[in-house]
């Protein structure tokens, strides 16, 4: 049975970008007897505010959209995400790291540091080191030449059956867990899909660098391999992307605006989009 999923991040209104992406994984979905999950990624609790998933709710139900089983709530589900880090840390495929932001800039704009991904390796070959780590945040990074060199490099299946494989520059010691939460992003997202079942991840293309290091971690923590479609994003018809900051009309908007969602809903299904919006080239 297919099982695919919806997971935004409360830290703003829905647009029309979510929307799209919420209707066409129901769609994939339903339209083959299969379930469609909510997740809520609101493990970054600084940006994260709960009148925002209400809103998520809020906007669901306007475009008809219900989904299967209880809502997945990331901010719940800490004991997951450790078990998941311990597996990594005792298979030495994490360590911490103690830099700040200030570190980081710096480092990053030192000569010849420009070429290095995002991490320059600061704390990759710090000793163990216990007290320090009781004494000092720190976060857990992944050592990805060690996660490479056990696990290959991954590759995955696209909606469309395409295999795609990881180039090796795609994949750099991310984040697992932060100071000030229990997992980061790729790691909650691959803990969480195999545990709502997700058999196909549908999100936009934004989202497809971090496919490579997701199916990494899968491929370490022994998780089934999901397929995925990422799907083309939803911008203003002069081109830009619709963003947050640059004030996207939010679905709340529309609806106050006497938009329909069922209609709307119906629309996006059939590919088309309300006036001023179009669909942007990858
Ligand atoms: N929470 C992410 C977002 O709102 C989506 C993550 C995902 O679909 O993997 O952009």
């Amino acid at each position: 049975m297919i099982v695919t999923r919806f997971a935004p991040s409360p830290t703003g209104r829905l647009h029309l970008g979510h929307a799209f992406s919420a209707v066409l994984g129901h769609w994939v979905a339903r339209g083959q007897g299969g379930q469609f999950r909510l997740r809520i990624e609101d493990l970054d609790q600084t940006r994260c505010r709960p009148e925002f998933v209400d809103g998520i709710y809020e906007d669901l139900r306007w475009l008809g959209l219900d989904w299967d089983g209880d809502v997945l709530i990331q901010s719940q589900r800490t004991a997951e995400y450790e078990a998941a880090l311990d597996r990594l840390k005792s298979l030495r495929l994490v360590f911490a790291c103690f830099c700040t932001r200030a570190d980081l800039a710096q480092a990053l704009t030192a000569p010849h540091g420009d070429a290095m991904a995002s991490y320059p390796g600061t704390c990759r070959y710090l000793p163990n080191d216990p007290e320090r780590r009781a004494s000092t945040p720190h976060c857990w990074r992944l050592d990805s030449q060690k996660a490479l060199d056990l696990a290959g490099l991954p590759a995955w299946v696209e909606s469309d059956a395409r295999v795609l494989s990881a180039m090796p520059g795609d994949i750099g010691d991310v984040i697992l867990a932060r100071k000030d939460a229990p997992a980061a992003y790729h790691l909650a997202c691959v803990v969480d899909d195999a545990a709502s079942g997700v058999t196909m991840v549908v999100r936009g293309e934004d989202l497809r660098p971090s496919t490579p290091i997701q199916r990494l971690l899968q491929n370490l923590l022994g998780i089934d391999q999901p397929a995925y479609l990422h799907h083309a994003l939803i911008g203003h018809a002069d081109g830009r992307r619709l963003a947050k900051r640059d004030q996207a009309p939010t679905l709340a908007a529309m609806r106050e605006d006497g938009v329909d969602g069922l209609a709307l809903a119906d629309d996006l299904r059939a590919g088309e989009l309300p006036l001023g919006f179009a669909f942007l080239d990858a």
